[in-house]
């Protein structure tokens, strides 16, 4: 999971030499000069980005190295005062360090207003899509991983690429970039018109991209380079598609929930100009748990699981970061320890374990002095330290999210049922009157998502959970970070004198006795965090109550909802050959229906990467997520393991 960066010598303490692919980044005459000359004029982007009647732009690139053409494309886009979206896919096996960037980056001051952007957003050395908000209309997908593999789960749906960068080192030395899988999986997400270039000329790789389809030409290269490769996608000619159809499904959006999950889609939403109509069947002061903790879900093994809330994680803390820069949105980074054992009680598993699939940049193991002295409380053990965890005040962070006026705010307003028909969603209360009618629906609303016929099937598991404040003893110190043992212990925080909240309880009913009993486990867990377990005191300054709703695989339902009758149907060989291959067809969902729900006990950060991979997907752009993640998420899921198991 973790990459390593590249070793590294400079040339002229300017230009980055590989060492281990014994080649340079840049040349040595002029790089701008030939990034331009290379990348940017043979794709003709300035023009294109002008005359295309395109909502989007979509660059491609392979071997990012330290993101110059990247730089320089934004620099362009910025330049010719585009409003077009340009998103820009960079797959990149050996991301340099932040340092490394920065040596990089100080010999191009002119670079400056955009290279400082992408230094403060790049994302850490670990694999996977990672995305990068770089401006307005500026979205930096980058793919960490050999290309190989990351391109091969690379999830497009039915965008293509338009413009292609190939800029990784030469086929001599990494001759796996420029083979005919990767120049096969390149034409794959090329339409007629796609434009290609490379700095490299070698007969092989232009005989590739020939053989799948690309038109291709030599021309002069720079510098001391005399030939460079320029092609264009000649194959498969498909009439452009009808700008009003695309544009139609994000006409009009419901979010039906106004928890953490339907607050954070209607936000994503809203941020790409949409409109949305939020349904909440609460009054407006929603009751919700006060503080929420931002932690990953560890895992023992690397697996889809692992990668999916490990991104999760780190997608939803680059958020909170970006969006607190000019004001309060109630994040509080604060750094999380967790205590050995204290998340994971079923198995456990050893700091050692998690080292070995966990980069030290997610977490540092922590001894019993360690953990003492970074928090100055006498902790009764070693854990982990997440430097980028904290936690949020959730009511802050929604009106954050619901502060759009795109966003049209229905509170007390349960929508009871939703039908569709001739390409209109419509919205039914209790008294079958219609509340709203829309092209696109986001189901938000958590353990009650069985309420509708459309995601009945889906499996939940409801666990209720009460959380506690407690005032503290007068002589010990306070708490700096959020600390997991037990139970889970927060900072105090500006909510008048009720000190520090504890979470949290695990109950099937919520019932006066439960509710006296979990305040006797949160008082007793919490204080088992410390030597001298007197750290708060019995005095209860409040009690909040709240429900979780969790799936059978843990796993949140994010995505497209299918529709069971016809999936079950397209699928029905899977009952007889649960090996047999699938593929789950556009015709088998509901069209314009998406869920994001059962987020278990991680939905700040879960619900948040939901939000983003859902406005994607409704507003026609790449997903940030590969193949293998969504498939882990969708709904769809369940249908597939239910005809396996011949359950349904
Ligand atoms: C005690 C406790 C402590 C927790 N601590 C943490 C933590 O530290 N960190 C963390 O990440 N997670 C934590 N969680 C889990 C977290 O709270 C959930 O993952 C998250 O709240 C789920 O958000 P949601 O929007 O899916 O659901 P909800 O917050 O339940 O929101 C669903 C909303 O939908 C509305 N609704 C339902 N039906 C309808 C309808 N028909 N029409 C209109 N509206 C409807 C409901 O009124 C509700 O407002 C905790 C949970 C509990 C119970």
């Amino acid at each position: 999971m973790e990459l390593k960066p590249p070793e590294l010598e400079w040339l002229n303490s300017k230009i980055p030499f590989s060492k281990k692919y014994e080649d340079r980044y840049y040349s040595d005459e002029n790089p701008l000069e030939e990034c331009k000359h290379v990348y940017l004029n043979p794709n003709g982007l300035a023009n294109r980005w002008t005359t295309s009647t395109e909502k989007r732009f979509i660059v491609a690139e392979i071997g990012f190295g330290f993101g110059l053409n990247f730089i320089l494309t934004a620099a362009l886009h910025a330049e010719h005062g585009i409003d077009k979206q340009l998103h820009y896919i960079a797959f990149e096996k050996s991301p340099p360090t932040q340092k490394q960037a920065q040596q990089f980056f100080k010999n191009f001051p002119e670079l400056k207003t955009f290279s400082n952007v992408l230094l403060n957003k790049l994302p850490k050395l670990i694999s996977g899509c990672h995305r990068v908000k770089f401006s307005e209309n500026i979205t930096l997908d980058l793919h960490y991983g050999d290309v190989k593999d990351e391109i091969s789960d690379f999830d497009l749906r039915n965008l293509k690429i338009s413009a292609w960068f190939i800029d990784g080192f030469s086929p001599t030395t990494n001759p796996s970039i420029w083979t005919n899988f990767i120049c096969k999986k390149i034409s794959q997400f090329s339409r007629y018109g796609t434009t290609l270039s490379s700095y490299s000329a070698a007969g092989s790789f232009r005989r590739n991209l020939k053989t799948n389809g690309f038109e291709v030409k030599k021309s002069s290269g720079f510098g001391r380079k005399r030939h460079m490769t320029v092609a264009k996608f000649i194959a498969n000619y498909e009439a452009p598609r009808n700008k009003t159809e695309i544009e139609n499904t994000t006409d009009s959006v419901a979010v039906i929930g106004a928890g953490i999950a339907g607050c954070a889609a209607a936000f994503s939403l809203a941020k790409r100009n949409i409109s949305v109509q939020l349904f909440e069947s609460q009054e407006h002061d929603l009751t919700r748990i006060s503080l929420l903790a931002l932690r990953p879900r560890l895992f023992k093994d690397i697996s889809t699981e692992s990668e999916f809330f490990l991104h999760s994680y780190l997608y939803a803390g680059s958020q909170l970061d970006l969006h607190s820069i000019d004001r309060d949105i109630g994040w509080n980074k604060t750094g999380v320890i967790q205590l050995e054992r204290a998340l994971n009680k079923r198995t456990n598993i050893s700091q050692e374990n998690y080292r070995a699939i966990y980069p030290n940049s997610v977490f540092h193991t922590l001894t019993k002095k360690q953990a003492k002295d970074l928090s100055k409380l006498n902790l009764s053990r070693g854990g982990l330290y997440f430097p980028d965890g904290g936690f949020v005040k959730t009511g802050e962070l929604c009106s954050f999210y619901l502060d759009d006026n795109k966003i049209t705010k229905n509170y007390s307003s349960p929508v009871h049922s939703i039908e569709y028909s001739n390409g209109t969603w419509t919205l039914y209360s209790s008294s079958q009157n219609t509340i709203a009618q829309v092209k696109t629906v986001i189901i938000a609303n958590s353990h009650s998502l069985t309420q509708f016929n459309q995601t009945e099937f889906l499996p939940i598991s409801i666990t209720h959970g009460y959380s506690n404040w407690f005032q503290k003893d007068q002589k010990q110190d306070e708490p700096n970070q959020v600390i997991c043992g037990e139970k889970t212990i927060f900072p105090s925080t500006s909510f008048e004198g009720k000190g520090h909240l504890v979470a949290a309880t695990y109950e099937k009913f919520l019932s006066e006795s439960s509710k006296l009993k979990a305040v006797k486990e949160n008082l007793t867990g919490a204080n088992r965090i410390f030597t001298n377990q007197s750290f708060l005191l019995n005095r209860i300054k409040g009690s909040e109550a709240g429900t979780r709703c969790g799936t059978p695989d843990r796993v949140p339902y994010i995505g497209r909802v299918p529709n069971i009758a016809l999936a079950t149907k397209e699928l029905a060989h899977l009952r007889r050959n649960a090996k047999a291959k699938f593929n789950i067809t556009d015709q088998c969902f509901w069209p314009n229906l998406y869920i994001t729900a059962g987020h278990g006990s991680n939905g700040l950060s879960t619900s948040s990467f939901g939000a983003e991979i859902i406005a994607s997907i409704i507003n026609q752009e790449p997903s940030p997520v590969s193949k293998r993640h969504s498939n882990l998420i969708c709904p769809s899921r369940v249908i597939v393991k239910g005809l396996k198991k011949q359950r349904i």
